[in-house]
């Protein structure tokens, strides 16, 4: 039985669009995140593809949700910038914030994006992708909900608590990494569950603190953060950065927001810009993009090693030519979306 569908990206992003507009999302809402669910189809990142429609549109049974939600861009006298995503999802904040980051960083050297109130479940990597194509070096941080025991703990208190690093190159796509401090992001649990396959060893523990390799009693217990304490350190800093300092959630408050059991961590998302321009030596004679290149190249020199990046890149020129195959059940379950 043939299990998957074969569609084009212009073909994605209208199923896309289709199934966000026929539930009642606004047409920016739901063109912003049909764009970066196609991005991630195009990228072979299927956790964060079409298999997240269903979580948007099931976080908009938390009547805090807002699928019509107007983004409003705070630009003060500083070098931060804050958007209120006004509790709509985060792809729409993301191009309102952006401009203006991206502005500042090239006028001041260095700027940081504030976004509150919105809900994220998607990748990190298309932002600070954005900023590097801009010739800006970028950090992305953004807290989730309580899915991730503390290095030593038993039970969720961090989120999966994603951190994304972009580094420009002359000519070619930028340099991204995209990582979650958990060892592995939730939506790759849920894949494992769909698909009914076992979790490697050390991704999760169950609710009674014993190490599991079932992605159902993974997803009721806790996920592992990865590098031990160190990861723990990250996810920490995470929170710190993405809820303390810009005034949202932490990802066990979040958590307590989930009313309605969706699953669809709301708060906040920091974002922090550099100007490799204005950070140079006055007397250096080659770029930092240039000596960046001769440190890939030897990393390269090594068999076995790759960039961070280039399996989306090599991802991204296949499927342009190729398309993608979606899986069938969901692909009937976002027609019967977009029918209604
Ligand atoms: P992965 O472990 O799959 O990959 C992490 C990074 O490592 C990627 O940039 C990947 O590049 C790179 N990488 C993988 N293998 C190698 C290698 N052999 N050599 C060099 N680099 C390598 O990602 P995660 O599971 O940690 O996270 C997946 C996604 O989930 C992220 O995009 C993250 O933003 C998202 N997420 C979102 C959350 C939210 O609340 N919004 C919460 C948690 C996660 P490449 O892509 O080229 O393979």
């Amino acid at each position: 039985m043939n299990d998957t569908v074969c569609m084009d990206l212009d073909s994605v992003r209208k199923l896309a669009l289709n199934a966000l507009t026929a539930q009642g999302f606004s047409a920016d809402q739901a063109a912003a995140i049909a764009d970066t669910v196609t991005a991630a189809e195009r990228d072979e990142c299927l956790s964060h593809g079409l298999f997240r429609i269903p979580f948007y549109i099931k976080a908009c049974s938390n009547p805090k949700t807002d699928a019509h939600a107007k983004p409003e861009l705070v630009e003060k006298d500083s070098s931060v910038i804050r958007v209120d995503g006004k509790n709509g999802f985060c792809p729409l904040a993301l191009n309102v914030g952006l401009p203006a980051l991206i502005s500042k960083a090239k006028n001041n050297g260095i700027a940081a994006l504030a976004i509150n109130n919105t809900y994220n479940i998607a990748a990190l990597w298309p932002e600070v992708e954005h900023l590097a194509e801009n010739n800006l070096v970028a950090f992305a941080f953004t807290a989730s909900n309580a899915f991730v025991a503390p290095h030593g703990g038993n039970k969720p208190l961090f989120g999966t608590n994603p951190m994304a690093f972009s580094w420009p190159r002359e000519g070619r796509p930028p340099l991204v990494f995209d990582q979650a401090s958990s060892v592995s992001a939730r939506g790759e649990i849920q894949l494992h569950a769909r698909e009914g396959h076992a979790l490697p060893d050390g991704w999760a523990i169950d609710k009674d603190g014993q190490p599991t390799n079932d992605p159902t009693a993974a997803l009721a217990g806790a996920q592992l953060t990865y590098g031990g304490y160190k990861g723990s350190s990250i996810a920490l800093m995470v929170e710190l950065l993405a809820g303390a300092l810009i005034g949202d959630f932490f990802s066990f408050e979040s958590s307590a927001q989930d009313t309605h059991k969706v699953g669809a961590p709301v708060g906040g998302e920091f974002i922090i810009a550099i100007s490799p321009e204005h950070c140079a030596k006055p007397t250096a004679t080659v770029s930092a993009t240039a000596r960046a290149e001769q440190l890939f190249a030897k990393i390269l020199e090594q068999d076995g090693t790759r960039l961070p990046s280039d399996r989306r890149f090599k991802a991204r020129e296949r499927t342009a030519v190729t398309g993608v195959n979606v899986n069938k059940a969901l692909h009937d379950q976002l027609l019967e979306y977009a029918q209604v």
